[in-house]
């Protein structure tokens, strides 16, 4: 192996990743005095968060009456009864703190009439536990809501000095021998020059992995790194077989129209013009959850009803809203339609399709966004020096299925709360831990490997194996037949990683080697994805089995876990049972749990 000289720098905590969840993460420790560095591939406004258009949910109550018990119980519906309650109840409560707080920050939330912060309608939110009206509980920055939360924090981390690191690639974390996380190696794309950061606190906000499949909204940097190196320090991913289809990717790009669009009144077609929600979803049509559009939508298709010469896709109408609301509420979108389907919306419907959009599953965490290593007595157990959130992460607050604009609400109040833990259990007058250096070593000596591969398999090739095989095999509707084969051929294009050709081997800008890193990260995703979901013997959210079309939840109300510690580091699974109890009880102003127990999941 060539010899590597790497610098050394000491923080109190180093959070990889720049988007939503990183920053706020990175804000609330720099502002209480915690010495904090934020490393990330990308500039962090440009981090995939950019891209969030629809909003953040809270139950501000500005549009209509709302509470937070009931943002709880449709967070607990929305996810098919997978999320753990403790957490949810957390994510519900603190929602409306975690908004103001952005407000005050600078965030520029679009307006009501009296001056309040704007909330639109998106799927699944809803009044009195899913009995009443759709709700607006949607806060938004026109269609670029996103964009606006990133930037406002990335401006509010630097107020506070918080110390960024442009373009490093974080390649391992370093574990001590009993498992304690002591920080992360990483590569600085610039100048090639590789840096050891020693940190008591190292909190993953790496996004997630929609780049294991072919068709995704997500940007190209997400690529799971966060999933890829918790998988190598033998620790476990959870709940991966839940991925979720967004119903409205514009054909053939998978560029993403927000579910914003039929929140302000947009609706989805057949090749018949039939407006075909209302016979799955009379009450709440359109504006159903995501998984259940997105089944609908491949059934029209399925069965002869699709749009185009292939009849393969859906139109989405909003040609008969007013141009101005369109103009006022949606002009990213607008532009979308424009550039990548060639459609002017004022006018003509858009060809949309379901596109990957979400990963549900991630890095198990408390609600702190403290790094679990189950055990079987211990299912809780906390690995010490590491944090998760984002979507990297699993509180799980979304368990089979998200609902949309809990995800920017999840962001940032998990960062808020892994801010609050840190600030609780980081003490910046104790010594930085000894680095463990057989973990550093390890962590030079695969990245030395993978620069020098010289095998028969290119990346991109590999890449495309791996996206086309999770596309077919991993899809909206899974059966025992299609995710047995799938398993063993994603087994398959794993083991081709041994086999991997890297044809540059310079340190500076060196892009094949970075995506054959990402690709290395994206593999365990995927295996994870499909292993888990070929054991789930029952449909829940985003997981339609054919063969097992009902949810069960005496066997299967429990979260996946896969490690990659089997001989050869073949993947292992097993299970954690879903926290039921609430944080607070109806006693005490919390949520009833007979108006949360399970029952079926109809809109
Ligand atoms: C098109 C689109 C629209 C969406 N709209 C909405 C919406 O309206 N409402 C909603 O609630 N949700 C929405 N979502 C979902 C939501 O935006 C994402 O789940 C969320 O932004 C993820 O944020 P994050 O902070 O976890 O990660 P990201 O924003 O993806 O950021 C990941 C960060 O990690 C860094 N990173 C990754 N790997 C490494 C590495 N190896 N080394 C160093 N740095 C690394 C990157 O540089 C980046 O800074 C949308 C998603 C998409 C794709």
């Amino acid at each position: 192996m060539a010899a590597y000289d790497y610098e050394t720098h000491e923080y109190d905590v180093v959070v990889i990743g720049a988007g939503g969840a990183g920053l706020r993460a990175t804000l609330g420790m720099a502002e209480q005095g915690l010495r904090t560095a934020c490393v990330t591939k990308v500039f962090p406004t440009r981090s995939h968060t950019v891209a969030a258009q629809g909003g953040i949910a809270a139950s501000l109550g500005n549009m209509g009456p709302d509470s937070w018990q009931w943002h709880m119980y449709d967070t607990v519906k929305g996810s098919d009864w997978l999320g753990d309650t403790d957490a949810m109840e957390y994510l519900a409560r603190e929602a409306p703190k975690a908004v103001y707080e952005l407000e005050h920050y600078g965030v520029p939330f679009s307006r009501t009439e009296e001056g309040k912060i704007y909330q639109r309608p998106f799927g699944g939110h809803t009044t009195e536990y899913g009995e009443g009206p759709p709700v607006q509980r949607t806060c938004a920055a026109a269609d670029r809501t996103g964009h606006a939360i990133l930037h406002t924090l990335y401006g509010q981390s630097l107020k506070n000095n918080a110390e960024f690191y442009i373009e490093y690639f974080a390649i391992d974390l370093i574990m001590s021998e009993d498992g304690q996380c002591q920080g992360v190696l990483c590569w600085k794309l610039d100048d090639g020059t590789l840096h050891l950061f020693n940190a008591k606190m190292t909190v993953l906000a790496t996004g997630g992995y929609g780049r294991a499949y072919f068709s995704a909204t997500s940007a190209h940097t997400c690529t799971g790194d966060g999933g890829g190196m918790v998988a190598r320090a033998g620790l476990a991913l959870q709940d991966m077989e839940f991925v979720q289809f967004h119903p409205t990717g514009i054909y053939g790009s998978g560029c993403l129209i927000t579910e914003g669009a039929r929140g302000e009144g947009g609706y989805l077609t057949n090749s018949e013009g039939e407006r075909f929600m209302e016979r799955y979803a009379p009450t709440y049509k359109d504006l159903a959850s995501r998984d259940v559009v997105s089944r609908c939508m491949t059934m029209e298709i399925r069965e002869g009803r699709g749009v185009g010469a292939e009849g393969d896709h859906i139109h989405l109408h909003l040609n008969h809203l007013p141009p101005e609301t369109l103009a006022e509420r949606l002009p990213g979108i607008s532009e979308s339609a424009r550039i990548f389907a060639g459609v002017d919306l004022t006018k003509e419907p858009i060809p949309v399709l379901p596109t990957v959009h979400y990963n549900m599953g991630g890095v198990p965490t408390n609600y702190w966004g403290e790094v679990l290593a189950p055990t079987k007595d211990k299912p809780d157990n906390v690995a010490p020096g590491l944090m998760a959130v984002g979507e990297a992460g699993c509180a799980s607050v979304h368990g089979a299925n998200r609902l949309g604009s809990n995800s920017l609400i999840d962001l940032v109040v998990f960062g808020r709360a892994a801010a609050i833990r840190a600030g609780q259990i980081v003490d910046p007058k104790t010594p930085n831990p000894e680095l463990n250096q057989r973990s550093v070593d390890m962590a030079l000596a695969r990245f030395d490997g993978l620069r020098h591969a010289r095998g028969q398999v290119g990346t991109a090739e590999l890449r495309l194996e791996m996206q086309k095989t999770m596309q077919a095999d991993a899809a909206v509707f899974r059966t025992d037949k299609t995710l047995a084969e799938g398993k063993d051929k994603m087994d398959d294009v794993a083991s081709k990683m041994d086999d991997i050709a890297v044809t540059d081997n310079s340190l500076v800008w060196n892009s094949d080697l970075m995506e054959t890193l990402e690709l290395a990260n994206l593999m365990p995703n995927a295996v994870a994805t499909i292993t888990a979901a070929e054991a789930r013997k029952e449909s829940r959210g985003a997981h339609a089995h054919e063969d097992y079309p009902n949810r069960d939840d005496e066997n299967w109300r429990k979260h996946s876990l896969v490690w990659f510690t089997g001989k050869n580091g073949a993947a292992k699974l097993d299970y954690r049972g879903v926290h039921l109890e609430p944080l607070s009880s109806h006693n005490e102003g919390g949520i009833d749990l007979k108006k949360i127990a399970p029952k079926a999941r109809v809109y």
